[in-house]
């Protein structure tokens, strides 16, 4: 019996009838996306990334809030989607139906790479969303434009990003699927992230429970890697291909 985990990662993927993928902001390196640390250069190096991202952001300084999301999404929108996200969206092509992909990103480079069946839990740059908690507006944002502040045609109250700031929880209907999935799924393949974020990152434990084989890629070590059944230490964009292109072909 192999113990390559190579080897062993494209058997167990060969075999499942269903596909998840669960990725954080590892697999959007090779894109030259910065970490959210990262996020603050320039411009915008004297500010707290953590006090932005927060209703406490929004509510102290709107402008500020809107201004910093409006120079991240440009600068996201500029990047290509790599190697990684290309191979997952044509696994999609290939096999319609079985794969679901889990995302903790808000770059939306999956969908732009062409993969449909994403569930994004902690939101998407590319939407806005009403602030007030009775009002579930939601409209997509005109890159062309100018940044503004915009009040939400519905209620008055202010659009702000549709992501997940600090303190918020995550939408419910997206853990929903996304636990679902977990549950169904015969391999879970785990992308650039550290496991350290919960209830994210329980979603391994779920899948695990339920039967489920965990492969990760990540460059670092994670809390999650005893689980596995193999693991790769390395960018995604160099594994993730190799993971999924021969069973693309194979069709
Ligand atoms: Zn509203």
């Amino acid at each position: 019996m192999t113990t390559d985990p190579l080897t062993i990662a494209r058997e167990k993927i060969g075999c499942a009838d269903l596909l998840v993928t669960f990725s954080g902001a590892g697999l959007s390196t090779e894109s030259g996306i910065p970490t959210f640390r990262d996020a603050s250069t320039g411009l915008w190096a004297n500010y707290d990334p953590a006090k932005l991202a927060s209703q406490e952001g929004f509510q102290a300084d709107r402008r500020l809030v809107i201004e910093w999301y409006g120079s991240r999404r440009k600068m996201i929108a500029e990047a290509p989607p790599n190697p990684a996200h290309i191979a997952i969206a044509d696994f999609e092509t290939w096999h319609p139906g079985r794969i679901v992909n889990i995302t903790q990103n808000i770059d939306g480079l999956l969908q732009r790479a062409g993969a449909s069946s994403v569930l994004e839990l902690h939101g998407t740059l590319f939407e806005d969303r009403c602030n007030s908690p009775h009002c579930s507006h939601r409209q997509p944002v005109d890159l062309d434009e100018e940044v503004v502040l915009v009040d939400c045609p519905r209620c008055g109250a202010p659009m702000r990003p549709a992501v997940v700031w600090f303190g918020e929880m995550l939408p419910q209907d997206v853990w929903r699927q996304s636990d679902q999935a977990c549950r169904r799924c015969d391999v879970l393949l785990v992308i650039g992230t550290s496991g350290a974020v919960y209830p994210a990152a329980g979603l391994v434990d779920v899948a695990k429970a339920h039967g489920a084989s965990v492969i990760i890629v990540n460059p670092e070590p994670t809390p999650l890697d005893h689980l596995a059944d193999a693991v790769f230490h390395e960018p995604a964009a160099r594994i993730v291909p190799g993971l999924l292109e021969d069973h693309n072909a194979a069709g």
